[in-house]
């Protein structure tokens, strides 16, 4: 008789003992498929530590979890945290600090990874990059290249100057010994045997190889190579040129400047013999970072006035000194000059569907850090999406580029690019639905920064104090 009574007290209170504990809950999200480009209505993300524990229906999550912290998501939209795909922390030794003070500013953005393609302060990035993975430092994850291969005595600072095999196998060891993420191989005076040799022997070890292509080589012959992604989309206007060869030929025979080139590119550039070559490339498996932005900004630098720039206000003074170069440069342009940027513009934004359309992944990244006038770290991505969009990309391939092909680029695939169980937990909330309008992204509700929970009044305070700093 008293063995029946608590059989039946223990099983009406056994579903409140099977509750788990968790640290975060988010609730009555709207979750947002990348992947799919679908929306899923009142779901629940269970966060512990720095991972996504369970995802799926309010109603049976919530009865599933009790959270040290819940946060209620009605109304809003749930994704991955954005991937800029190309980022660079540099200007010397007296910028490091101007540096460091960008990487809260990512995060206030939304943007929880940044791919750092090289500069010259590798030292204090690989630094960071250790201190962020450990908790120790408040910034979006860093991958970085470590200093890039050159030629020798490049514009460039701070790189490994290479121009024999050997001290290409020299310089990988030392990439590797830094435990670098990729190898980034630039092309100012890098000759293109060795600019190969570079490409195979990074690929022989397992290291993935990003690159400014030399002229005298085609798109192609890198891609044959080995190479893992072509930087900036003015590459694949080459390629998309039937006199490629020809042109590169006689640029390296020192018979063109490499605006000339540059400009013959552009000027025998056709579309259907691109498409070609692009189907060519997607065979071989290489991405494509196009920095679209980048490319805009340079091109009507002419008539857009940036002193007024919002954003400007967070770059601290020695960070907005090295913008001269670019600007200073641009003055000096002649009429054919400043029109011909127009029109490299205005056909990279014609090649952005066509490169997806042959099945090519982009890598949405901005360049911006030093140098890159008006590229601004954080806000730089979001203009980077609008380009994609403006130039015919739907809301949801730009996502993808921000979201999934740059983990899937980089080996982290199983861990990023999704709301699922088993994911890492950086997160963005937003207001607005960014599959209908890419502007959503902007629209910040909150972040989750590797399990850890930054709502809007935090993120204002990162953005407060990354003006204060800059000032
Ligand atoms: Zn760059």
């Amino acid at each position: 008789m008293l063995k029946a009574g608590l059989s039946v007290l223990l099983a009406v209170a056994a579903p409140a003992v099977a509750r788990e504990r968790t640290d975060l809950l988010i609730r009555h999200a709207t979750i947002v498929d990348v992947a799919s480009g679908k929306t899923i209505a009142d779901q629940a993300v269970a966060v512990g530590g720095d991972t996504i524990s369970a995802v799926g229906p309010d109603s049976s999550i919530s009865r599933r979890y009790t959270a040290g912290r819940s946060i209620d998501a009605g109304g809003k939209f749930v994704m991955p945290g954005l991937w800029d795909m190309h980022v660079h922390f540099g200007g010397g030794p007296e910028l490091i600090e101007e540096n460091k003070n960008l990487l809260p500013l990512y995060v206030a953005y939304g943007i929880t990874t940044v791919r750092d393609c090289a500069a010259d302060i590798s030292p204090s990035v690989l630094e960071w990059r250790s201190a962020v993975a450990e908790g120790r430092l408040l910034g979006p994850r860093i991958f970085t290249s470590g200093p890039k291969l050159e030629g020798y005595k490049p514009i460039w600072k701070g790189t490994l100057e290479v121009g024999t095999p050997a001290e290409v196998n020299a310089a990988l060891d030392r990439l590797q010994a830094m435990r670098v993420d990729f190898v980034k191989i630039t092309d100012n005076t890098l000759k293109p045997d060795i600019f190969l040799y570079a490409v195979r022997e990074a690929e022989r070890r397992g290291m993935k190889t990003s690159a400014h292509t030399p002229y005298a080589l085609t798109i192609v012959q890198a891609a044959d190579a080995g190479l893992s992604s072509i930087e900036h989309v003015d590459y694949l206007i080459k390629a998309g040129s039937p006199r490629e060869a020809q042109i590169g030929a006689t640029y390296g025979a020192g018979k063109l400047t490499y605006g000339q080139a540059s400009d013959a590119f552009v000027d025998t550039f056709d579309k259907a013999y691109a498409a070609g070559v692009y189907r060519e490339l997607a065979k071989r498996h290489i991405a494509v970072t196009p920095t679209l932005n980048m490319g805009r900004i340079l091109a009507y630098l002419d008539r857009e006035d940036h002193s007024k720039d919002s954003a400007l206000a967070y770059i601290g003074p020695g960070l907005r000194k090295t913008y001269d170069w670019r600007i200073e440069r641009a003055a000096k342009a002649t009429p054919e000059q400043v029109a011909a940027r127009h029109k490299e513009y205005e056909l990279s934004k014609q090649v952005m569907p066509m490169l997806v359309a042959a099945g090519i992944p982009i890598l949405a990244g901005t360049d911006a850090g030093y140098l890159n006038s008006f590229n601004y770290p954080g806000e730089g991505l979001h203009e980077e999406l609008e380009r994609y969009v403006e130039s015919g990309l739907t809301p949801r391939q730009a996502l993808v580029s921000a979201t999934i092909t740059g983990p899937a680029f980089l080996g982290h695939g199983n861990r990023y690019g999704s709301i699922a169980t088993g994911k890492t937990a950086d997160i963005v909330i937003l207001d607005a639905n960014p599959l209908i309008d890419i502007k959503a992204t902007r629209a910040i509700d909150g972040v989750i920064l590797h399990g850890k929970w930054l709502d809007r009044a935090a993120l204002d305070a990162l953005l407060a104090q990354a003006k204060a700093r800059a000032n």
